[in-house]
């Protein structure tokens, strides 16, 4: 109770009194922590991590540095303790929200801001793979996440995406670098998605980490597993010697402004339903409460702290060219065959998950492509 209250406190606020940030951070010598952050200019669209093929930015960690990243949520019922987990260790994240879940938990996405982590996106409704789609479609999904991620958390939120799969293609990073967004893949996976044990999704993600010497580690937190999981692998983390470096970006994502309005009227709509004929005409006509865009991000909570070493990152524009030296067009997808037939898998529904299961070989190279695309993420 004491900590909801403490998270409401922080909502909206603009700086977090020192008191409180102890309270948040009980042991900052002993914890995990942030060693630093990099500040990322997305103007130019820049594409981090391994797992692409197309020229993406040098890796910008150094050796046993890690970045956490969680996907898919939010999700109280996992998110809620895996924020507890952060927040025990001192330590920051990268959250890409998917747009409808974001609609249905608002104070989630407004929870996971407050406590000082990066809001980023990942489509509006997690399709199996945006190259299947047409071009204007895929937009969609990547626009219509982005206004779906901003009106729920009522603040601005970083210019930062993750494609469901990894599905990347050269027109979907062409539209990213013209709506100066920067794309992140991963360096290491904890295949959370297919790991039940917390135990052994533990001692794999380890394993992944030290095996890429750090990197950036994918998560979902809509996942029980890497909930239960967290506290053993931050734990770890520390005492095998990782930093964690904590992602923010330089300037504020302006959602498209025609898709906020829709998506601000829908949820009146549904809410002047659920509040029945008189109220529901109140509600009806009262003006959407579009957010300020052109706003700061605020203050973090980690500000309150001593604030580490920041590193700017403004990588220049580049063309996204495809490692094997032609463009790819999202007709010739680079990835493959099962994945251009669709078989790639939105981690939610249990049927989904049971015919991936099928599909999916655990022992198989981590770091492949077509694992990313055949169910995994
Ligand atoms: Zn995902």
């Amino acid at each position: 109770m004491r900590r909801f209250s403490l998270v409401l406190s922080l909502i909206g606020a603009a700086y977090l009194d020192p008191a409180l940030a102890e309270e948040a951070c009980p042991n900052p010598q002993g914890a995990l922590g942030v060693s630093r952050i990099v500040e990322i200019d997305a103007k130019t669209g820049p594409l981090f991590g391994g797992f692409t093929k197309y020229e993406k930015e040098p890796r910008f960690l150094e050796p046993k540095e890690v970045v956490l990243t969680f996907d898919d949520g939010p999700l109280p019922k996992y998110t809620k303790p895996i924020l507890d987990a952060l927040d025990k260790f001192c330590t920051k994240a990268t959250f890409f929200s998917v747009g409808q879940m974001a609609q249905a938990y608002p104070d989630m996405v407004r929870e996971v801001m407050g406590r000082g982590h990066t809001m980023g996106t990942h489509t509006w409704s997690h399709p199996l793979n945006l190259r299947a789609l047409s071009l204007a479609k895929a937009e969609d999904q990547i626009e219509r996440g982005f206004a779906a991620v901003a009106l729920a958390a009522g603040q601005p939120i970083a210019p930062f995406f993750r494609f469901p799969g990894l599905s990347d293609s050269g027109p979907l990073l062409a539209h990213l670098q013209k709506r100066g967004i920067a794309a992140f893949t991963v360096d290491v996976v904890s295949n959370d998605s297919y790991i039940g044990s917390p135990q052994r999704l533990a001692a794999r993600t380890l394993d992944q980490v030290e095996r890429q010497n750090g990197g950036m580690v994918l998560f979902h937190d809509i996942k029980a597993s890497t909930a239960a999981a967290l506290p053993t692998i931050l734990t770890e983390l520390k005492k095998r010697g990782y930093k964690v470096v904590h992602l923010r970006s330089k300037s504020v994502f302006e959602p498209l402004p025609a898709l906020t309005a829709e998506l601000e009227a829908k949820r009146l709509t549904a809410e002047a339903k659920k509040a029945g004929p008189k109220k529901g005409e109140a509600a009806a006509a009262e003006k959407p409460k579009l957010v300020p865009f052109y706003a700061a991000i605020a203050a973090s909570n980690l500000e309150a702290q001593s604030e580490p070493q920041v590193t700017p990152l403004a990588p220049e524009a580049r063309e996204r060219v495809h490692a094997g030296g032609t463009h790819a067009t999202a007709s010739t997808p680079v990835a493959s065959p099962d994945e251009a037939a669709g078989a790639v898998t939105q981690p939610a529904t249990p049927a989904r998950r049971k015919h991936a299961r099928k599909r999916h070989k655990p022992d198989s190279d981590p770091l492949s492509l077509s694992n990313a695309v055949n169910g995994r993420w």
